[in-house]
């Protein structure tokens, strides 16, 4: 095992399970049910499941819980396909899956609370005349003529507020701390408002609701989490976090530790924007390859293990940064590398013949399958008299350089014999049309004859026995390394060339895959089959994750 250092959240829980403050440790990673999961979420995921995880000895857990407490922009959808990301992940929450809309009660009765303790106050400013009297950060806010209300009045109208007695926006239940307070967010924030919806858990049960500042930190303390991890954002909220831990009824004292965001170049990842590039069709769904989500980067064929890698690689800090996607995809190739069988794929055919090989011969040739795992042994793959090979493996009048196929030129096929070019034909426009060429005997797994300069294997495909598959070439979804910044908008500065489908000629076998199945298309790139369009022995249809090389390096 590598002793790695610590980053700042595992030294400060390693202390607190060290000086006795916590005999475990209860992380927990609470998305809103409002998208899908993106690269982002990754991080906070396996920063909180991994500590969970390290711990485990000591009875350590991380909870996944719903945190749908607003009403009007969830949906049971994405409570579904955020539990299969996490699991798809490699993390288990075990029987510890929650939903904060399970707390609404509890919500209630710790604003009650406040109220009693003089706390906290119903005010019926409206949502205008409230924002305008919060202030600035150079100006003190001022206090709402309902601040003084007494807990009597407080404790009926928000009673009231349950009731309906209020319409939307016609009053809110605030807290009562500090309108001159130099922390905008300490400025008596808003903890309920009123909102005649339909909750997709609790029905018509409630029309009042809590805000996120204030459910949060109950919802953790009730769940008896000891650090509460998030974003940096979050940092100016924790006084608020605090104040709530501390004046409420809750069975535990929860500590919110903030750390960056993860931002990557080429890419955008707010769920909003997400949603837009959805709903306004530029891409087929939330999990078209080529978006950021989990499910998105699952259907690209990126191995959960490569997230879960690039994640660790990128760390825990407080500094903001945009990390290099280029560093997402190097954690790809390098883990897909060591683990992806290789398979032989023509992506842009051209007919090759075999001249001195009689019509109708066929052989199996031995090719291996992993040169990174040599107990993988090899496959045999039919040769026949026409194969097909990739159009740019031929140059009619190639440079002393090219090693590949040129007029009297000599090139392995991968696994089996050496050839020599003996002629070509074209077509109407000078495109090469068929490449005609003898094979020399007995070069199986041999080295060339004497007098035969042969310095490269080029892949191949039997045209007799290969199956046609539809590939689909993905890249990156936008041209601009910051999408957010474009002056068009992110949607302006989309690659118009992010998908390019076409038709490939494969090794028969590729065609009974099982979808997900994963390759290297030797010296092209790995590729997945479809999650969902790929039918085995019917319909193949692959698509690239990542090319072997890349090829936006500067
Ligand atoms: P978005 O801003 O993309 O809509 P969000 O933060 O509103 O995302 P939540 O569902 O609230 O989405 O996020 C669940 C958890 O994931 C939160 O604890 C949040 O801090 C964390 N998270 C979200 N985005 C990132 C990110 N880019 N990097 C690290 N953690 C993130
Ligand atoms: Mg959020
Ligand atoms: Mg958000």
């Amino acid at each position: 095992k590598v002793h790695k250092k610590l980053d700042f959240i595992r030294e400060i829980i390693a202390e607190d399970l060290s000086s006795g403050k916590h005999e475990t440790t209860i992380t927990r990673f609470p998305p809103e049910p409002n998208g899908y999961l993106h690269i982002g979420h990754a991080k906070a995921i396996c920063l909180n499941f991994g500590i969970a995880r390290e711990n485990a000895a000591t009875g350590a857990r991380c909870h996944l819980r719903f945190d749908d407490t607003n009403p009007s922009k969830e949906e049971v959808e994405y409570v579904e396909s955020i539990k299969a990301d996490v699991a798809w992940l490699g993390f288990d929450w075990g029987d510890h899956l929650y939903f904060a809309s399970d707390y609404f009660e509890f919500f209630h009765d710790c604003a009650v609370a406040l109220i009693e303790k003089g706390l906290a106050y119903v005010d019926e400013q409206t949502p205008d005349q409230i924002k305008e009297t919060r202030g600035s950060l150079t100006v003190p806010g001022t206090e709402s003529p309902y601040r003084n209300r007494s807990v009597d009045e407080n404790l009926e109208l928000f009673a009231k507020m349950r009731a309906g007695g209020f319409k939307d926006g016609e009053a809110v239940l605030r807290a009562k701390i500090d309108m001159a307070s130099s922390n905008m967010v300490m400025r008596d924030p808003v903890i309920y408002r009123v909102m005649h919806t339909a909750h997709h858990n609790t029905g018509d049960a409630w029309c009042i609701y809590p805000m996120y500042d204030f459910a949060h930190p109950l919802e953790d303390a009730k769940e008896h989490i000891t650090h509460s991890l998030c974003t940096l954002e979050f940092e100016i909220h924790r006084p608020f976090y605090d104040w709530t831990v501390e004046n409420c009824p809750v069975p535990s004292r929860p500590r919110q530790i903030e750390f960056a965001r993860l931002n990557l170049n080429y890419t955008v990842m707010s769920k909003r924007k997400l949603l837009t590039l959805v709903k306004d069709g530029h891409v087929s769904g939330w999990d078209d390859p080529r978006m950021p989500t989990l499910s998105g980067m699952r259907r690209r064929g990126v191995p959960p293990e490569a997230i879960v890698r690039f994640s660790e690689r990128v760390g825990i800090t407080k500094f903001k940064g945009t990390t290099d996607v280029a560093l997402l995809e190097f954690e790809i190739r390098d883990y897909l590398n060591k683990e992806a069988p290789r398979r032989m794929a023509v992506l842009d055919p051209v007919k090759l013949v075999l001249v001195n090989y009689e019509e109708g011969r066929s052989e199996d040739v031995e090719v291996v399958n992993n040169p990174e795992k040599p107990d993988e042994g090899s496959r045999k793959v039919s040769v026949s008299r026409e194969l097909w090979i990739e159009r740019d493996d031929f140059m009619a009048d190639p440079p002393k350089k090219f090693f590949r196929l040129g007029p009297d030129r000599y090139v392995r096929l991968r696994g089996g014999y050496i050839i020599k070019c003996v002629g070509f034909e074209t077509g109407p426009d000078g495109e090469v049309t068929e490449i005609r060429c003898e094979y020399l005997p007995d070069t199986i797994g041999k080295d060339a004859p004497e007098g035969v300069k042969c310095k490269a294997a080029i892949h191949w495909v039997s045209a007799e026995f290969g199956r046609e598959a539809e590939v689909r070439l993905y890249d990156r979804l936008f041209t601009d390394e910051n999408p957010d910044a474009a002056e068009g908008g992110f949607v302006s500065v989309m690659n118009p060339d992010s998908l390019n489908t076409i038709t490939a000629w494969v090794e028969p076998s590729l065609a009974d895959e099982s979808p997900e199945w994963r390759c290297q298309f030797e010296r092209i790139g790995y590729f997945v089959a479809d999650r969902f369009d790929h039918v085995p022995g019917e319909k193949p249809v692959f698509n690239r994750t990542v090319a072997l090389r890349d090829s936006w390096a500067k």
